[in-house]
């Protein structure tokens, strides 16, 4: 996405703007510290020479955030040595390493995207014996070895037994419920964006979390900064951003969700949009998009003062289809959730998720790949039990979906594969390790990339089909 630096300059008002919002709310956040899992990637050039990065790395590599001045409400625990270090596994190390240390300043916690805040928990959980080791011993790991982090960390290292044994003792624990506000008791709410197609995390959040509420405070992307949350404690279904008219030009293609082809091309102005409705958003931005398309489709919710305030509804895209069917990602979210309820009372979530048109056979039928949380092995989901699954996430389904399946024949019987723990982690690593931002990696809601199909189907642990039909009966045609 083209940028220009001034366009810093406006992402700067926006973030200055957060925490004034949330001091409205919840009062003394100057009195302790942010402990924020953030991260950079290397730079490529294109080929005519500009240096291309995604938009975070170039925000935290700016003088806006480097030489930012102190301020009591954004003191962060992360040194920016460790933030800025392009190694991952060096970042996050030290990133923990730090936010452990100060644990008991720590009053908010938080990532970019829910995924990443439970990228920093498996970190922990795969790495606290060396952290705790660290601790004890008041050196640092040598598979830290970037220098500005080994030079920084030197004055943040110290030997401190009572710590080392008390991460020792909770980490060891076969439990991992409530791992946050057992490690970092002060935390008054987690930071990170729930909205959209990261809804799915609310559950593990929520576990890892004792219920801590989850602040998603603004909206924005790559190609434009949007605006903020004006009330962060409402709770993530009820969320809605209030766009700042001065972050760039904004129109709205109006979207039927009911004929989503049936909208009309006609532009409205953000002043013209109306409570109720849904818009695709269009911007036109002060680094040379013109009437860009940002496939966000948004439903206006009400206004602030004369600025119109939106509940993100979901990325413009179909995700399946096999027949005439359309699934997107928001039905099959939803699908997904209702047929997950059925683990509830093996005490098992659904903790990733992704899906994949298997049109190899014929009728195709839709593959969702599910990686499980299963909190007592003993009670683990039975076979029967995730076959009604996969036929509850067809019941789910829109109902051409379903007239597919038991009118047309045109669709297969729905599968689930079961995936290994740790899948989704080396989705993720391998998407990085192509290129993606750790900030910005989302999980693709649908695969279809022979070398990611093929790391998933090496890592399935059992496939289980619907048994039956689902229900559906002829719509009245007019
Ligand atoms: P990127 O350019 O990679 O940062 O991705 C930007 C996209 O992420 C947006 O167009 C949205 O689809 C999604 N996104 C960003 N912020 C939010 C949010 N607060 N809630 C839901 N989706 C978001």
């Amino acid at each position: 996405m083209p940028t220009i630096r001034e366009e810093l300059d406006r992402r700067q008002l926006l973030y200055s703007l957060l925490m004034p919002v949330m001091n409205l709310y919840m009062p003394g956040l100057d009195k302790g510290k942010g402990l924020y899992f953030l991260f950079v990637k290397s730079e490529t050039k294109t080929p005519g020479g500009l240096l291309a990065r995604p938009v975070l790395t170039s925000y935290y590599k700016s003088d806006h955030f480097k030489t930012r001045s102190f301020d009591p409400y954004n003191v962060y625990t992360s040194p920016n040595e460790a933030i800025l270090c392009p190694d991952s596994f060096q970042s996050m190390y030290s990133q923990m390493l730090c936010g452990l240390y100060e644990r008991l300043q720590v009053l908010r916690l938080g990532a970019i995207f829910a995924s990443g805040l439970l990228r920093a928990i498996r970190f922990l959980q795969l790495n606290w014996r060396e952290l705790a080791h660290d601790i004890r011993t008041g050196t640092l790991n040598s598979k830290i070895f970037d220098s500005d982090i080994r030079s920084c960390m030197a004055r943040v290292l110290r030997p401190d037994q009572e710590l080392a044994d008390f991460i020792e003792s909770e980490c060891s624990k076969d439990n991992w419920e409530r791992i946050i506000t057992r490690i970092w008791p002060n935390t008054k709410y987690l930071e990170v964006i729930v909205t959209g197609a990261m809804a799915q995390y609310i559950p593990t959040l929520d576990y890892y979390s004792g219920g801590l509420p989850k602040v998603c405070t603004m909206y924005a992307s790559s190609e434009c900064y949007f605006g903020l949350n004006l009330n962060p404690m409402s709770k993530p279904s009820e969320v809605s951003y209030t766009i700042m008219p001065n972050m760039a030009y904004f129109e709205f293609l109006p979207h039927d969700p009911n004929s989503p082809s049936a909208g009309s091309d006609k532009l409205v102005d953000l002043v013209d949009v109306e409570v109720g409705k849904e818009y695709e958003l269009v911007i036109t931005t002060y680094a040379g998009l013109c009437r860009y398309r940002v496939g966000d489709i948004l439903r206006v919710t009400g206004f602030h003062n004369s600025a119109p305030q939106f509940h993100f509804v979901r990325r413009k895209n179909v995700l399946l289809s096999i027949d005439s069917d359309k699934t997107d990602e928001a039905e099959l979210q939803s699908a997904v959730e209702n047929a997950s309820k059925l683990l509830n009372k093996f005490n098992t979530t659904v903790v990733e998720y992704t899906s994949y048109a298997d049109t190899k056979t014929i009728p195709g039928h839709y593959v969702i790949y599910w990686e499980l949380l299963v909190k007592d092995p003993t009670n683990a989901p039975t076979k029967e039990v995730l076959e009604q699954c996969c036929l509850a996430m067809e019941e789910s389904l829109n109902s051409v979906y379903r007239q597919g399946r038991v009118e047309c024949n045109s669709i297969g019987a729905l599968e689930i594969r079961v995936v290994k723990n740790g899948t989704f982690e080396e989705l993720m690593d391998y998407a990085i390790s192509r290129g993606a931002s750790i900030n910005q990696y989302k999980v693709p809601r649908c695969v279809n990339f022979t070398p990611i199909m093929e790391l998933l189907d090496s890592r399935v642990l059992s496939n289980h089909f619907s048994q039956s039909l689902p229900h559906w009966t002829p719509e009245r045609r007019r």
